[in-house]
């Protein structure tokens, strides 16, 4: 299970729309809870500097870019727990790219935007394996 606040949905929504046609993506920014469950508590927006075809293409996270995601976790004693990114006139689903660049114990959350205006919104993790994605419940509750 994934815990955000309804700000945290808004921010990734309005991002996925805000970067439409093109894919968005951020890294999710929070707590690995004893019980499993993954709380989110800042969200980090990736300006999706990437090549045309990699922006509608694909979700790509450089090593840069995570390194700085877990810098500034890191120094407010919390762990990069998950990525976001959109799905333009796309459901909100793991693609076969997403599963072969996903890493165990991460959250993926997919914001299908259709249209321009966001629609499902998903979170995903792998299983045990490590050989597909299960849907993971989302708690969307509490605020700043
Ligand atoms: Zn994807």
């Amino acid at each position: 299970m994934i815990q955000l606040t309804p700000s945290h949905v808004q921010s990734i929504r309005q991002h996925g729309e805000a970067d439409f046609p093109h894919e968005c993506c951020g890294i999710l920014v929070g707590i690995f809870g004893e019980d499993g469950a993954k709380q989110v508590r800042e969200i980090l927006p990736i300006s999706n500097a990437r090549e045309e075809e990699a922006k509608r293409n694909r979700f790509l996270i450089t090593a840069e870019e995570m390194m700085r995601g877990e810098k500034l976790a890191r120094a407010q004693g919390m762990d990069v727990i998950g990525f976001y990114h959109s799905h333009p006139d796309h459901p909100a689903k793991p693609s076969q790219f997403d599963l072969d660049h996903a890493w165990p114990i991460y959250s993926y959350i997919i914001v299908s935007v259709m249209g321009g205006q966001s629609a499902d919104f998903t979170s995903w993790e792998l299983d045990p394996e490590g050989e597909a994605f299960v849907s993971e419940e989302i708690l969307e509750k509490g605020g700043e």
